[in-house]
């Protein structure tokens, strides 16, 4: 079945192994000897076993990058020389793109389309941002006004053993947004993968050993939340913890962390408003409302979930954007005509169904969409139809909680300070959309908008070079750009008496 679909010929090889974890640049067994499945979300076929780590793991892990950390070459590595080895690992990525943009989706189900064009080469150019950075990142000299006469100056100084935890929707790409900054600030890393998508990191792996990174420097443990992520966060040889996931999961991070008082930044959940003002340029707002919900199956922690639009042109939209989704062609992602894919698991099937039931015995209605019938082929794979729901209420829960899935509420407004009020009453304050061709109207709403990123006339972008983040219950921190530095540094203030 793979074959028929013009496999990569490494794939079926790394796939015949069980895969193990890597620490302190060794592939092991679980301390355990379980493994679990992981499986292709499209046919429900098991793609291979994977190691199951546990506290046993990573406290291995934990030890090798501290000793790595202590004592390792990584510690008296010029910074030219860490940075040509993330660049020696952007480069391999880039060489392996077509298998790891596959392998990407046989794990997680996203058409390959968006793995080859938007997560291996986003993953690349992330390594090369922070790669860049490694000889530039400098302290400060301080006018001190103390008595006597001092030099003050700064050194940003890596944290030490940094965890990390990512979720499943962007596998790669979370890898390269977490391990590009860390590394370029010197750090060394025990990175865990989701339990449903481990298998690109672990690819990404044996790049990272080719590259010649040396031992312990990135160690990669697989295995569940509960157990591995737990054993981790609370881990008292653990410097920082940084964590990409649900919001739910970031509360108990920051409980479990305090027992060192460990560092922590969060990037969690979003209900993300977009606006779309009755003078933008529908031509571009109604494609780029539809992308920002049905992109990667709306498995996305910046979709644009809630869809507010003016009521004069409400009929307009819903009608334009119903007549598109039609068109949308749902499969299995390693077709190239797929345009949407599975979701990534039965567990998130079944949590985007039941939203789409709580919505409809709320008092919503699906305009287009709704429960996949088991009759079809897609029925085989964890599918949801891309879905519109109108007669939205503001406090329903459809509009309030963060679904991750295709599912979109589009609700009307009245002027500019209903729709702010309204786009800003959520617990979430990740990512936000304005449609205008206002400028003052568009500069006024993003001002106004409780938001980590607002685009405006634009919608999903984000680069290496822009930080990125949540306002509210949507994080701590802001990865991206020179502000992820701050996340992986430490500033060292130095005073030399020079009397
Ligand atoms: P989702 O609900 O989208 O699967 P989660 O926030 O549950 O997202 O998972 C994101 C990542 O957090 C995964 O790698 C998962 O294994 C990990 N995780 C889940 N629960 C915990 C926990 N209690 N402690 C640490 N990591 C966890």
């Amino acid at each position: 079945m793979h074959n028929e679909l013009n496999l990569h010929p490494n794939i079926p090889k790394f796939l015949a192994q069980p895969k193990r974890m890597l620490i302190n640049g060794q592939w092991v067994e679980s301390t355990s000897g379980k493994q679990f499945e992981t499986l292709n979300p499209a046919t429900r076929e098991v793609l291979t076993k994977v190691a199951e780590g546990d506290k046993e793991d990573i406290n291995c892990a934990v030890q090798a990058a501290r000793k790595a950390f202590a004592e390792g070459p990584w510690s008296r590595m010029k910074p030219n020389e860490r940075s040509r080895l993330i660049y020696k690992l952007a480069d391999l990525i880039e060489q392996n793109a077509d298998e790891l943009a596959q392998l990407e989706t046989l794990d997680n189900g996203k058409p390959v389309r968006e793995s080859r064009y938007v997560d291996i080469p986003s993953s690349c150019e992330h390594f090369r941002y922070y790669a860049g950075w490694v000889t530039k990142i400098t302290g400060e000299t301080f006018p001190v006004s103390a008595p006597g006469n001092f030099l003050n100056y700064t050194r940003r100084e890596p944290i030490g053993v940094v965890g990390q935890i990512v979720p499943w929707n962007f596998p790669l790409l979370m890898a390269a947004w977490k391990l590009a900054p860390a590394l370029a600030c010197g750090n060394t890393i025990v990175f865990k993968p989701a339990e449903q998508t481990p298998l690109t990191t672990l690819r990404l792996g044996e790049l990272i050993q080719e590259a010649g990174f040396p031992d312990g420097v990135v160690n990669i443990v697989t295995g569940f939340g509960e157990t591995a992520g737990a054993a981790l966060v609370k881990h008292e040889d653990v410097d920082k913890i940084a964590f990409t996931g649900s919001t739910e999961v970031g509360k108990i991070i920051v409980g479990e962390a305090k027992g060192n008082l460990k560092k922590v930044s969060l990037e969690l959940g979003g209900k993300n408003p977009n606006i779309i003002f009755a003078d933008a340029d529908l031509s571009k707002a109604i494609p780029a409302a539809l992308a920002a919900i049905f992109f990667n199956q709306g498995e996305v922690c910046t979709s644009g979930s809630r869809l507010y639009v003016e009521r004069k042109i409400y009929d307009q939209v819903i009608s334009a954007m119903t007549e598109a989704i039609q068109k949308i062609k749902l499969g299995n992602g390693l077709m190239p005509s797929t345009e949407m894919g599975p979701l990534v698991s039965e567990e998130q099937l079944k949590r985007v169904n039941d939203y789409i039931e709580i919505g409809q015995k709320e008092g919503a209605e699906i305009y287009v969409g709704g429960l996949q019938s088991d009759e079809t082929e897609l029925s085989k794979g964890y599918f949801v139809k891309p879905t519109i729901f109108t007669n939205v209420d503001d406090q329903m829960t459809i509009a309030k909680e963060e679904i991750f899935g295709p599912v979109l509420s589009v609700l009307p407004f009245d002027n500019t300070d209903d729709v702010i009020c309204r786009a800003n009453h959520s617990t979430f304050g990740l990512a936000a959309g304005v449609w205008t061709k206002d400028v003052s109207k568009a500069h006024r709403v993003a001002n106004a908008l409780e938001s980590g990123t607002v685009w405006v006339n634009a919608y999903g972008l984000t680069d290496a070079a822009s930080p990125f983040g949540g306002y509210k219950q949507s994080g701590i921190g802001r990865e991206m750009g020179s502000t992820a530095l701050d996340l992986y540094t430490q500033i060292k203030s130095i005073w030399v008496n020079i009397d």
